[in-house]
């Protein structure tokens, strides 16, 4: 698809049914009916960035901080893996707290328990931690880069660069990660062009898995009066991405079943073919308050999900569908 061609289709809502039957089509084709399932559990939420539109943010004082301990991330892992999903997500804000060999020490003995696939989606590590995780079992790693705007990167999170940011994707891809990222939909002052060059970045970088979620405000934090992303435009994305990048892991993501009720339905309709229940601990999930209102996706609602949308739950890992795994 041309650059043209998908600013057309991202100013013209109207036309978004095309879009969506498409990326549909095209799912269908590369991933097939299955939905990959993979349990999250949100271990901490301190954060030492200062992200203009995230609740975790360092300069948030209205939030009760939480670490889960490293047998207590064991431990619930185990518990995941004992409902039969395959893949655990162990995501966090950026939080130096947990040493390198902490988080070895957590996917190590995953490992050892369970035969799940590890995602790690802890932010920006050195390079040197990116190899230790690898070789203690880690398969993959979220980064979204957010927006491919270099300038409103900047703005978005200060003391960061999306040079660094695309220069860890790609060393994680020279590790042998299977490497995850994306972008935020209707940002305030994103425009359809930066869209359009988000997608095209997604097309260079060719990750294995991306994340696509609205836009969604947060009472403590500068963005607070900003009006939510958009479902149709989002949802315009997530097709167009499919449709461009074909054979890609693309969650249905909570950040769009926070905006939309039917919106994990609407997002596996769209070209999406994973979702990411939650199995961060009663006692904490309330803490992890990226943005207001967050969903929180219980397997049974997964389960209903899939089933509503005439698909059935992958039995595999669902690893990648692009290097031959
Ligand atoms: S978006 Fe990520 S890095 Fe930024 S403040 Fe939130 S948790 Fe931290």
């Amino acid at each position: 698809m041309e650059k043209g061609e998908i600013l057309f289709y991202l100013n013209n809502p109207e036309k978004f049914e095309i879009v969506r039957q498409l990326a549909d089509k095209i799912r269908m084709e590369y991933c097939g009916d299955s939905v990959h399932l993979r349990g999250i559990i949100e271990f901490s939420n301190y954060c030492h960035n200062n992200c203009c539109y995230c609740g975790l943010k360092r300069d948030n004082k209205n939030i009760i901080r939480y670490r889960m301990s490293v047998e207590e991330v064991i431990n619930r892992a185990v518990e995941i893996a004992s409902l039969g999903i395959k893949t655990v997500v162990l995501q966090s804000g950026d939080d130096l707290n947990y040493s390198c060999c902490d988080i070895c020490d957590i996917v190590n003995k995953i490992k050892e328990k369970t035969d799940m696939a590890i995602t790690l989606s802890i932010g920006e590590r050195e390079n040197s931690e990116y190899k230790a995780f690898k070789d203690a079992g880690a398969d993959r790693y979220l980064l979204r880069f957010e927006t491919s705007n270099e300038h409103y990167y900047k703005v978005l999170h200060p003391g960061q660069t999306l040079k660094r940011r695309l220069e860890i994707l790609d060393i994680l891809r020279k590790f042998d990660y299977q490497v995850g990222t994306g972008f935020i939909i209707g940002l305030p002052e994103e425009t359809d062009n930066d869209l359009c060059n988000n997608i095209i970045l997604l097309e260079d970088i060719s990750p294995d898995m991306i994340g696509l979620g609205p836009f969604v405000s947060q009472s403590d934090t500068p963005y607070n009066n900003y009006p939510n992303g958009d479902i149709t435009k989002t949802l315009t994305v997530l097709a167009l991405v499919r449709i461009t990048t074909k054979n890609t892991h693309i969650p249905a993501t909570t950040a769009i079943g926070t905006i939309d009720k039917d919106g994990l339905f609407k997002a596996l309709n769209s070209g999406a073919n994973v979702i990411m229940p939650d199995f961060t601990p009663m006692i904490y999930k309330e803490n992890y308050n990226i943005y207001d209102n967050k969903v929180s996706i219980s397997i049974d609602m997964a389960k209903d999900v899939v089933k509503n949308a005439g698909r059935y739950i992958s039995s595999s890992r669902g690893d990648t569908l692009k290097r031959g795994y």
